[in-house]
């Protein structure tokens, strides 16, 4: 067999954290797509982030009875973000498909993202047109978070989107190039460009088990999504700062004028106190905001690997160079 008709690898990446009640509906999910799709071959990816539970068991024994099953025990719980990062560095495949162990994701919907890819697309992914059983605020406060985002840079923020999708292996290498420690994959996917496709569909409820994420994590991330996206709330601070010092000329000039003309009063408490705690309430946001743009430029500076893996298959890391 020569190169040319060499099958494409398709990896499909599942990041899991504590999700041994849905791995093996998934996997079924999967082996019937991957036996439909028979002009591709597979390799299923799996990152285990620190599972509490049985999920490394099951991945073990799903790589023992299918070949196709690669995976990536981490050394802890890293999050998402890094667990996906490594499922880039360890990945095989001429394409990359990221789907969520919980089956939120339709696996169902991966043949059409082949056919875009086919078509040359590098990037195609998946735009949820409803977001089945998930609570209200939630679906008011995405949707609010990404036009917030929007507003705030150039770029393109995908609405709606996850990290529901097929990159292409250029993606793939480009996205491994950039190593910031702080990531938030979904601007990166913006960031790095090439040919985009989106296709819709429904998003469903999870298949079982509960949700990784909760609120403060969830606050978490989206500031995280702003300050590694833009540095623009340095400038409205900015510009918040020359609006107050303008205001405050102008009241200074009316004071000079007063006392000029009326002569020193010794009232105005109320005034005074309310001019302080306005400028130091404002003062105070602005040296979180720079202090949170500072953090993260700490933990970048520190240059650290972003993970450590405990093995890959069944090959234990020893962290060694020789
Ligand atoms: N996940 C992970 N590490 C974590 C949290 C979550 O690898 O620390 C994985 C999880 O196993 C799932 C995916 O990320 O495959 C999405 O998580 P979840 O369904 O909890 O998030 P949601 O769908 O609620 O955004
Ligand atoms: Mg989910």
């Amino acid at each position: 067999m020569n190169f040319e008709d060499r099958k494409k690898l398709v990896t499909i990446l599942v990041p899991a954290f504590n999700e041994h009640e849905v791995i093996p509906l998934l996997y079924d999910r999967l082996v019937n797509l991957m036996d439909e799709q028979s002009k591709y071959d597979f390799e299923i990816l799996f990152v285990n982030d620190g599972s509490k539970d049985n999920t490394l068991e099951l991945i073990k024994f799903l790589r023992k009875k299918d070949s196709r099953v690669n995976y990536v025990n981490l050394s802890r719980n890293y999050g998402k973000e890094i667990a996906m990062c490594a499922g880039f560095d360890y990945m095989k495949g001429d394409c990359l498909i990221i789907i969520d162990a919980d089956l939120q994701d339709p696996p169902e919907l991966i043949p059409e993202m082949l056919k875009y890819w086919e078509e040359g697309y590098d990037d195609v992914y998946a735009r949820r047109k409803s977001r089945k059983g998930e609570s209200f605020l939630k679906k008011l406060t995405s949707w609010g978070y990404y036009r917030t985002l929007q507003s705030m840079t150039k770029i393109e923020i995908q609405k709606d989107t996850g990290d529901f999708r097929l990159l292409d292996r250029r993606c793939v290498e480009a996205i491994k190039k950039l190593r910031e420690s702080q990531r938030y994959t979904k601007g990166l996917y913006s960031w790095i460009g090439y040919n985009k496709k989106e296709i819709l569909y429904d998003r469903d409820p999870r298949a079982a088990g509960k949700t990784k994420w909760n609120y403060r994590q969830l606050i978490n991330l989206s500031i995280d999504g702003i300050t590694s996206f833009t540095t623009s709330p340095l400038r409205w601070a900015a510009t918040v700062g020359i609006l107050t010092s303008i205001a405050g000329f102008i009241y200074m000039l009316a004071i000079i004028l007063k006392t000029l003309i009326y002569g020193i009063d010794v009232s105005g408490y109320a005034s005074m106190m309310v001019v302080i705690l306005f400028l130091g309430g404002i003062q105070l946001i602005f040296l979180g905001l720079i202090g949170e743009y500072l953090g993260r430029a700490f933990y970048e500076v520190k240059g650290r690997p972003l993970y450590f893996i405990d093995s890959y298959n069944e090959k234990k890391e020893t962290n060694r160079k020789d």
